[in-house]
C-alpha cells in the first residue's frame, strides 16, 4: 500500500472524467484518474460512436434499395456481420488509444482500476489497495444499464452486449421504448433481423413531441418493425436454439435475442459515496449544485452519474466546467437550456427546444407551423416515407422556443437550429433567412401558415391547390 497525494482524483475515464482531468491538468494541477473498464467511457467504448457506426451499416439497405429508382442496378448484396464488428472495433480502439494520450501528454496519471472512496480525502485504488489522498475528488462515473425484473431477465442482453454479438440473430425482442431501443430496432431491422420492439408505455419516446412520437412509429411499421406498446415481459426461458418469452397478458413469443433497453442508473454503487457525505437522490444519482459540487464540499461529480441531462456533450461540458471553477479561478456553471438531440432511428429525430406539450404549458400563446411532405429523393427511389418539420413559437415574442424534425439528417439540421434558437432567434428571423434549394432543411425557413387545428378551421379557410402553391411561392 503506497500512499500518494495528488491536487485531484478523477473517479471515471469517460466523457466527463476526461475532459476535467485534461483540464485541471493543464492548470498545473497533479491529477490522477482511474477507469475500470477501458479509457473513453461510455460513448466511445459502447455508447454513440459505435451505435452510430452501427446505424451507418443498418442504412445502405435503403441505399441499395434506394438506388434502382436512380438507374443504378445492382447484383444482390451481401452483409457480412464478423467484418463489421471487426472494422468497429478497429476503430474504437484507436479512439481509446488518442484518449490516452490526450490525457498522458497533458501530464495526467491513468490508473487502469476500480477505486472506491474511503473518506472525503482518501481513494482506494483496486487491485493492489492502494491509497491516494486527494485534495479535490471528482466522481464520473456514468450509468450502466438496468433490467426489469422478469423472471430469467438474465438470459437477456442490453447495448453492451449488442456491440459484440458474435452473430446476427434472426429475430430480435427489444424491450424499452427510450432512444437507445428506438435505435437498435433500427440497426436490427436494417441489418435484416426480424425485429420487434416492445414498450411497456402506450407509446414510444417518452418526453418527446408527440408529433414526432406518432411520426416515427408509422415509419417503424412500414419498414417492418413490430412496434407492440403497453406490453411487458413475464419470463424469458432459453431453448437450446431461441428464447420463449411470455408476456404479462399470458401471450407467448419465440425469438432469436431478447435486448433490454429499459433505461440507464446512475453508477454509485459500491463507490463508498455515503462514507464520503455524498448526498444521493432517488434513483442514486449524485445531487450537485450549479458548479457540480455535491454536498461533500471538496467532492464533485459530472455527467450521467448526476442524471442531468444524460448526453455526452454535456458530460464533457460539465467537466470542463468543473475545472474551470476549481483550478482554473474562473466559476462556471453550465446551462442545460436548449440542449439538442436527437434519436438515430432510421428515419432519424432531431429536436432542440421544447416539445409541444410542454410549450403549451409556458405560453399561454403559442403559434405552430409544421410540414410534412415526402422528400424529393424518394420521388424518384418511390420510397413511402415522409418527412415532418414543426416549428413552435411564442406568439408574444415571437421566439422559436421548439423546432422539431423527423426525416434523414435530422440531426444535423438540430444542430443548426439550435445555434439560431440559442441566439434568441425569432420566426421573422427564420422568415427573413433565405432559403437553401433543394434541400429538406429550407422548408424550416419556408413554413409561413400558421398551424390550425381542424376543428377551429372555418371551413372557407383550406386554400384551394393552387392558392397553396402561390402562398408558398410568395
Ligand atoms: C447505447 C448508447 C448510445 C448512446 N448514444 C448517445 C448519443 O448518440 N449521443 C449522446 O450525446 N449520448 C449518447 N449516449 C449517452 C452517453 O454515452 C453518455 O451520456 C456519456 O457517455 C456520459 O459520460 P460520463 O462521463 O458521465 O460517463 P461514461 O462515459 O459512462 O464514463 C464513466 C466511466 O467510469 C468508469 N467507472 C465507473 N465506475 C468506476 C470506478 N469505481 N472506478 C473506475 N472507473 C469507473 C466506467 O467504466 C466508464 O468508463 C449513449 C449511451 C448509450 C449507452
Amino acid at each position: 500500500m503506497t500512499d500518494t497525494e495528488v491536487d485531484l482524483f478523477v473517479v471515471g475515464a469517460g466523457s466527463g472524467g476526461v475532459r476535467a482531468a485534461r483540464i485541471a491538468a493543464s492548470y498545473g494541477a497533479k491529477v490522477m484518474v482511474a477507469e475500470e473498464y477501458r479509457v473513453g467511457g461510455t460513448c466511445v467504448i459502447r455508447g454513440c460512436v459505435p451505435k452510430k457506426l452501427l446505424v451507418y451499416a443498418s442504412r445502405f439497405r435503403d441505399d441499395f434499395e434506394d438506388a434502382a429508382g436512380f438507374g443504378w442496378s445492382l447484383s444482390s448484396p451481401s452483409f457480412d456481420w464478423s467484418a463489421l464488428i471487426a472494422n468497429k472495433d478497429a476503430e474504437i480502439a484507436r479512439l481509446e488509444g488518442l484518449y490516452r494520450s490526450g490525457l498522458e501528454r497533458a501530464g495526467v496519471t491513468i490508473m487502469q482500476a476500480r477505486a472506491e472512496l474511503a473518506d472525503a480525502h482518501t481513494v482506494i485504488v483496486q487491485p493492489g489497495n492502494r491509497r491516494v489522498t486527494a485534495r479535490v475528488i471528482l466522481v464520473a462515473t456514468g450509468g450502466r444499464p438496468q433490467a426489469p425484473s422478469a423472471q430469467g431477465a438474465g438470459h437477456a442482453i442490453t447495448s453492451n452486449e449488442a456491440f459484440h454479438l458474435e452473430s446476427l440473430p434472426k429475430s430480435i425482442m427489444i424491450v424499452g421504448g427510450g432512444y437507445i431501443a428506438v435505435e437498435f430496432a433500427g440497426i436490427f431491422n436494417g441489418l435484416g433481423v426480424e425485429t420487434t420492439l416492445l414498450y411497456r408505455g402506450p407509446k414510444i419516446l417518452r418526453g418527446f413531441d408527440e408529433e414526432l412520437r406518432d411520426g416515427l412509429t408509422e415509419e417503424l411499421l412500414k419498414r417492418g418493425i413490430d412496434v407492440v406498446c403497453n406490453a411487458e415481459i413475464a419470463t424469458i426461458d432459453k431453448s437450446w436454439a431461441h428464447y420463449n418469452v411470455t408476456l404479462k397478458d399470458g401471450s407467448k413469443v419465440e425469438t432469436g435475442r431478447v435486448m433490454f433497453a429499459t433505461g440507464r442508473a446512475p453508477n454509485t454503487r459500491g463507490l463508498g459515496l455515503e462514507a464520503a457525505g455524498v448526498a444521493l437522490g432517488e434513483k442514486g444519482e449524485i445531487k450537485v449544485d450549479a458548479y457540480s459540487r455535491s454536498s461533500a464540499e471538496n467532492i464533485y461529480a459530472v455527467g450521467d452519474v448526476t442524471d442531468r441531462v444524460n448526453l455526452t456533450p454535456v458530460a464533457i461540458r460539465e467537466g470542463h466546467a468543473f475545472a474551470d471553477t476549481v483550478f482554473g479561478g474562473r466559476p462556471v456553471a453550465v446551462d442545460h437550456e436548449l440542449v439538442p438531440t436527437a434519436v438515430f432511428s432510421t428515419p432519424e429525430i432531431g429536436t432542440v427546444g421544447m416539445p409541444e406539450h410542454k410549450a403549451r404549458e409556458k405560453y399561454p400563446r403559442l403559434d405552430i407551423y409544421k410540414a410534412r411532405f415526402r422528400p424529393l429523393k424518394h420521388t424518384l427511389s418511390q420510397r413511402d416515407e415522409r418527412m415532418l418539420m414543426k416549428l413552435l413559437v411564442d406568439a408574444e415574442s415571437d421566439r422559436v422556443v421548439g423546432c422539431h424534425v423527423l426525416g434523414a439528417d435530422a440531426a444535423e439540421m438540430a444542430q443548426m437550429a439550435a445555434i439560431a434558437m440559442r441566439l434568441g432567434a425569432r420566426k421573422v428571423d427564420f422568415d427573413a433567412t433565405m432559403a437553401l434549394h433543394p434541400t429538406a432543411a429550407e422548408e424550416l425557413v419556408t413554413m409561413r401558415e400558421k398551424w390550425i387545428p381542424p376543428t377551429a378551421k372555418p371551413a372557407a379557410a383550406k386554400p384551394t391547390p393552387a392558392e397553396a402553391r402561390s402562398r408558398k411561392q410568395g
